[in-house]
């Protein structure tokens, strides 16, 4: 746990977003076969109400995604547990997300002391989710841009999280890997999605597992303010 994380003293003991309602979440996430404690402890100590609506806030400890504006969603979190256990694999230090939308995926990865860097292409939403971080205490590195051409300034990265799907993975994400380093992406169409996870090997050479059945928004083009 991120020693810097400073938590709300008013986000517990709040009825529908209490300790007890997270304990509930993490048990149905280890149920669903999510093993890594380190990722456990994260999903429940971190107040995931803080990045949706607050007409939102009493859904927010349910498993499932929830809109957050812009036709965006925050994603489900035993999808964010998931792509973070397979990203913890590696061991990494520095991380590339690219689709920031709420920001509950970076700062899953800040509280488990990672360095993040994050990407939106929807200035808005990143206002947002800039406003959390700084809440929350968390030292998070963000960027209003089309992620598909990753940070390059930053990389390489020892791993790489995608939060929307594309038809196939981005070759520039998968350059700015380090040998070793993993990426892990939705993909697919509208209607049916993998999880895949790209592991770069020191050969240079790449190997791809598909890992899960999912359901992102798309990977756009271009940014919007
Ligand atoms: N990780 C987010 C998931 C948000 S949904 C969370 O935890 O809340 C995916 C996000 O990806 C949306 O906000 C969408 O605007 C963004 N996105 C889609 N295409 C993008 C692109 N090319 N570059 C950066 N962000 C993109």
């Amino acid at each position: 746990m991120n020693p810097r994380l400073r938590l709300q003293p008013q986000s517990v003991g709040l009825g529908m977003t209490s300790q007890r309602v997270r304990d509930r979440l993490v048990e149905r996430l280890r149920e669903a076969g999510i093993t890594d404690e380190r990722v456990l402890n994260v999903v429940r100590t971190l107040p995931r109400h803080l990045f949706v609506d607050e007409a939102l806030a009493s859904r927010a400890y349910e498993d499932t995604a929830l809109p957050i504006g812009q036709g965006q969603t925050i994603s489900q979190p035993w999808v964010v547990a998931r792509m973070t256990e397979v990203l913890l694999d590696v061991a990494p230090a520095k991380v590339l997300e690219v689709g920031t939308g709420s920001g509950y995926q970076a700062a899953v990865l800040a509280a488990l002391g990672l360095e993040v860097y994050t990407v939106e292409r929807i200035g808005e939403l990143l206002r947002q989710a800039r406003k959390r971080f700084r809440t929350l205490g968390m030292n998070i590195r963000s960027k209003h841009d089309d992620g598909r051409v990753g940070w390059a300034e930053h990389g390489p990265y020892d791993a790489v999280i995608v939060t929307a799907a594309a038809p196939a993975l981005v070759p520039a994400l998968v350059e700015q890997l380090r040998p070793g380093g993993v990426l892990v992406a939705p993909v697919g169409g509208s209607s049916s999605q993998n999880l895949v996870r790209l592991t770069r090997r020191e050969d240079g050479s790449v190997e791809e597992t598909r890992l899960a059945a999912v359901a992102f928004v798309p990977l756009l083009s271009g940014m919007v303010d």
